[in-house]
């Protein structure tokens, strides 16, 4: 394989995943990355300021040479210099997802020489981004699993659209992942559901718990927080919590759109996860696939295998030698990594 690997960013979906796994794997690999049309399959193309703290984060822990990296570009180059592990901080600056620079980062650090201390700023809890409480649960658990050693703290949550989100990531690396395999769900241990919200008038709040209590006539009783936070927030997330793994639904309330049909839309995605067999979500999916691969081996059952899935494989596939094969079923997709 090349030492430079070209990225059509309009490929797939054509959105800022397409940028956050070149960004980390040409870190990995050491092959400098050239990309085109970032971002071309959204309605706002190219570097927004989210990408750009993701960018910025990459250069930073391995001292890259980058070309494009400025607001709105659709075009980027960066040749990566070896990672360094150590303590960093990094902040949005606005909403945008500090959870997604995570994602850009976290990667190369599990796998660079010593231990790693990051503390992100931003958004926390985004709507189309993993909330804090996804990678805690559900994605964190089977990374350690393959051998990294990665803990999250949460000190204050960032909504849509104040931000002023903060948390911090204590970083113990391995020498190569281990290959994982989940297969099989185990029996559900747990049903959690908690509603959040900062500065939302209590009356829409009980409204949304109301329906949830109603719809779901789940034995626990509902957990509801109010948060600090700098803006306005709601999410309500699930936590389905069985012997091998964990799925955390969740769906963001936000202005305009009325409390039942945040807790209906919940309750729908809800259901159909309890109904289904998979240990994996559609989310999870394209999220497991960067560390699978790294592993070289390992396989994963899910719900079904995304767009944002499809294209992470192509993405992948054009950094390292390796074989990831998708068989779909009627119960859900095979996804096998030789
Ligand atoms: P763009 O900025 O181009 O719209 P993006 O930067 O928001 O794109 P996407 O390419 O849409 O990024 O990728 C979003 C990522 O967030 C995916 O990895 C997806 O799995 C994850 N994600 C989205 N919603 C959820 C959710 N509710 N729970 C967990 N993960 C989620």
């Amino acid at each position: 394989m090349s030492n430079k690997v070209y990225i059509d960013g309009s490929m797939g979906e054509g959105g800022g995943q397409v940028l956050r796994s070149s960004l980390a794997l040409s870190l990995i690999t050491g092959k400098s990355l050239e990309m085109k049309n970032i971002r071309a399959g959204r309605k706002k193309p190219g570097l927004l300021r989210q990408h750009l703290t993701c960018i910025k984060a990459a250069k930073e822990i391995c001292e890259a040479t980058t070309s494009g990296d400025s607001l709105r570009s659709m075009e980027l180059t960066l040749a990566p210099d070896k990672v360094k592990a150590g303590d960093y901080h990094f902040s949005v600056g606005s909403a945008g997802s500090a959870i997604l620079v995570l994602q850009t980062i976290l990667p190369p650090l599990i796998l660079a020489e010593g231990k790693s201390t990051i503390v992100l700023e931003g958004g926390t809890h985004n709507p189309m981004a993993p909330p804090f409480h996804f990678l805690e649960k559900c994605f964190i658990p089977l990374l350690n699993k393959m051998g990294a050693k990665v803990s999250m703290n949460l000190e204050s949550w960032g909504f849509y659209p104040a931000g002023g989100g903060r948390f911090t990531v204590e970083i113990e690396p391995t020498t190569k992942l281990r290959p994982l395999e989940v297969l099989d769900r185990g029996e559900l241990l747990a049903k959690e559901l908690n509603v959040i919200s900062a500065n939302i008038p209590a009356e829409i709040i009980q409204k949304e718990v109301e329906i949830l209590k109603d719809k779901l006539n789940w034995d626990k009783i509902n957990e509801v927080s109010k948060v600090n936070s700098p803006g306005p927030g709601n999410i309500i997330m699930t936590e389905l919590k069985f012997k091998n793994s964990t799925e955390l639904i969740s769906e963001i309330g936000s202005k305009g759109t009325r409390a039942q049909i945040v807790a209906n839309k919940l309750i729908r995605k809800v259901n159909k996860f309890l109904t289904q067999e998979a240990p994996v979500g559609e989310y999870l999916a394209d999220q497991l696939l960067l560390p699978f691969a790294l592993a070289e081996a390992g396989s994963f059952w899910c719900t079904t295998i995304s767009s944002h899935t499809h294209t992470n494989i192509e993405v992948i596939k054009k950094f390292l030698d390796v074989h990831i094969e998708t068989k779909e079923y009627k119960k859900g997709a095979l996804v096998t990594i030789n």
